[in-house]
């Protein structure tokens, strides 16, 4: 394949408006010595372009400018050693299927054999007589021996200012694909090109700051830092640029949002208000007026409100929910209120068709399994009713509208991901957005994640609450945790129980599962009824099971994690999480979130099958605190984004260099930097 010439600027000027195509984007076969099979490696490893090989990053440093000898190496921690090879041989067994290849080098201070289990191809790579790296920790020390270490042969003269005497840089590989040759191949380039690399800029201002380098010099740093603690700087300064793009396409999505859209003017007139906080039975909290004033503010400006609404469970959602719905419906718009569970639209719908049926307004349900309210509100729209639509998914179903949205409210966003909430926007004509979430957002998410909203937050607990205190217990204390919740049920009390799996209990991993241990809770709890809820049940076993859990038939409930959100049985102050160690901080969070919400102190027990004492740390971090923004920044520092937000959550950002656990100060920075240009 002939490899296309590099493109040098020309001298004709690019055409207005289109940037001049940058050396960096040419295909990487313009390198020379990159040919078809090299090229089908690289693609591998997702690099196309100059560019993208300039950000292909190192996976670690070795410092060849110190070496341990063979006879410093160790067994508990990897070194780099070197030395000459003084033997080597390759020896099958079981009939030739087997082999292990070996090679013994020699520095003057030990002898250290280098081991590759059924690799017999690697003796073409290695001769008497060559000098070699090797880097790895000692598999035995008599003799002294590493398995699969990583190696380089040093070549006599060539190149050697490259690979030996410096810090270098050690790539992530694909099969067949040496590290020296594509370090090589990486100094050219970078030899070449490093002056192409420009300073991305926002407008006017450039990105790059006094105390970090340009991005050329971050490029550079990243592939043949000078000190170890060059690696970061360069980190930070191509993060940042990672952060300013994102900002970017955040920030311009919300601008064209703007330019496209005009509000419909939803602010109301109290009408319906007023009756309903007086018949509410409780004063709503001042975090509950101060964000139910932004939202009034958002519901009358000129572009449609996107708003993210945090508090913690129990902050009282629902009913700053309820005020904005009745905003728009005093307007005369319809409302959609979506949830993430049928049980929770079923909630919502009870609550909602309780508050708003002595108002005349009409509540209708919208779920997988009753699907009546599109049919009726559409058959109204001549005379529209004011309406109230709560569903789950099949809101988002192609064959239902709703005449006249005024308003779209999300609750537990974080379930749901942003295409969703789009599709549901884009049932009106950019009707209103509020998005409700428990999950509190560390700020290094919100910011990344939700930058087109603004966001208010609920930080404090409606008065009267009990609060909840939380143990983390090992398993051999259940039996006295049985006897504990006994007692509390006879008191009055209800009680969950909660496990990770519906059915197949994983062995493996100790993880039990509510089909099997319902007995030994029905047991356990005897002679108390014990209900049991899980996903595989059908709706209307799920209802059931629920009403008499909220009547106080059943007085302790076997379930899932499904119950995580939103349910509200104030009545039951007890919980009981088995292999709590399968769960992620946040969500043990939200699943005690169920308990507290009476005037009686609630108890958590959390049983802990965690082997090791990290494990159990982490679980203590609960114990310790109730503050979710906390809780949330432990799980992400712990399990990554991923974990915390779901794995419904779409729409993480794909990061090379960016963290968004440790780089708040850079995002904030990008995000100023982006707004600063907007203005
Ligand atoms: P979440 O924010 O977790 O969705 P909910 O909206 O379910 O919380 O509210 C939890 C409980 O608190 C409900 O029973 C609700 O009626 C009650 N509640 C909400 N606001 C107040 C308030 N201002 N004073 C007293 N109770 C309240
Ligand atoms: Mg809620």
């Amino acid at each position: 394949m002939p490899a296309p010439s590099p493109q040098k600027p020309t001298s004709a000027p690019p055409a207005r408006g289109e940037p001049p195509v940058s050396a960096l984007q040419q295909p990487v076969t313009s390198q020379w010595g990159v040919g078809g099979e090299r090229a089908a490696q690289l693609a591998r490893l997702k690099i196309q372009t100059v560019g993208d090989l300039l950000l292909h990053r190192p996976r670690r440093y070795e410092d060849r400018r110190h070496f341990r000898k063979i006879a410093e190496l160790s067994a508990t921690e990897p070194g780099t050693t070197r030395g000459t090879i003084v033997a080597l041989g390759l020896k099958r067994f079981r009939g030739g299927s087997r082999s292990v290849f070996e090679i013994i080098l020699d520095d003057g201070s030990a002898r250290l054999h280098c081991r590759w289990w059924n690799l017999p191809f690697m003796q073409n790579y290695f001769n008497m007589g060559d000098e070699v790296f090797a880097y790895g920790k000692l598999v035995e020390t008599k003799p002294r021996t590493l398995d699969h270490p990583e190696t380089e042969v040093i070549e006599a003269g060539e190149e050697s200012s490259i690979h030996i005497n410096r810090i270098v840089p050690i790539y992530p590989l694909t099969e067949g694909l040496p590290q020296r040759w594509l370090r090589g191949l990486l100094w050219r380039t970078l030899a070449r090109y490093e002056n192409e690399i420009a300073e991305p800029r926002v407008g006017q201002l450039q990105v790059g700051q006094a105390f970090l380098p340009s991005r050329a010099n971050a490029v550079h740093m990243l592939h043949f830092p000078e000190e170890l603690t060059d690696v970061e700087i360069a980190r930070r300064r191509l993060a940042l640029d990672e952060f300013v793009t994102l900002q970017e396409r955040i920030q311009e999505r919300r601008q064209r949002f703007e330019a496209r859209t005009r509000a419909l003017p939803c602010q109301g007139d109290n009408r319906l208000m007023k009756p309903f906080l007086a018949a509410l039975g409780f004063k709503l909290t001042a975090a509950q007026t101060r964000v139910l004033r932004e939202i009034r503010a958002d519901l009358g400006a000129a572009h449609p409100m996107r708003r993210l609404l945090q508090g913690d469970v129990g902050s009282g959602k629902t009913a700053v929910a309820a005020c904005a719905a009745l905003m728009a419906l005093e307007s005369g718009f319809t409302v959609a209120l979506m949830a993430p569970t049928e049980i929770l639209a079923e909630q919502h719908a009870r609550n909602f068709k309780k508050w708003f049926g002595p108002l005349g307004i009409l509540v209708r349900l919208q779920t997988g399994s009753r699907k009546d309210a599109g049919a009726e509100l559409t058959a109204a729209k001549d005379a529209p009713l004011p309406a109230l639509v709560i569903g789950t998914h099949a809101l988002l179903t192609g064959g239902f509208n709703l005449p006249r949205l005024g308003l779209v409210i999300i609750d537990e966003q974080h379930k749901f991901g942003v295409a969703q909430r789009e599709q549901l926007v884009r049932k009106g004509a950019y009707p209103h957005l509020l998005v409700m979430t428990a999950t509190p957002i560390p700020r290094t998410l919100g910011l990344t994640l939700y930058g087109d909203l603004d966001v208010s937050v609920i930080d404090e607990l409606p008065a009267g609450r009990g609060g909840i205190r939380t143990f983390v217990r090992p398993a051999d204390k259940l039996p006295q945790v049985w006897k504990f919740i006994r007692e509390q049920l006879a008191a009055g009390r209800q009680a969950y129980v909660v496990y990770p799996r519906v059915e197949e209990e994983d062995r493996a991993a100790g993880l039990k599962a509510v089909l099997k241990e319902f007995e030994t809770v029905t047991r356990a709890l005897a002679p108390f009824p014990v209900g049991l809820l899980h996903g595989r049940l059908k709706p209307t076993e799920k209802e059931a099971v629920m009403a008499g859990f909220r009547g106080n038939q059943v007085k302790a409930l076997v379930a899932t994690a499904l119950i995580e959100v939103g349910v509200d049985v104030p009545n039951a102050t007890v919980m009981l999480v088995e292999n709590a160690e399968h769960f992620g901080l946040a969500q043990l969070h939200q699943l005690r979130g169920r308990i507290g919400r009476g005037a009686r102190e609630s108890q958590c027990i959390l049983i802990s099958g965690a082997k090791t004492e990290a494990a159990r740390e982490r679980l203590q971090v609960l114990a310790e605190t109730g503050d979710g923004f906390k809780i949330a920044e432990a799980d992400l520092k712990l399990r990554g984004p991923g974990d915390l937000l779901g794995r419904e959550q779409s729409g993480l950002p794909d990061l090379r260099f960016g963290d968004l656990v440790e780089d708040l100060d850079l995002i904030r920075q990008a995000r100023e930097l982006v707004r600063q240009n907007l203005k």
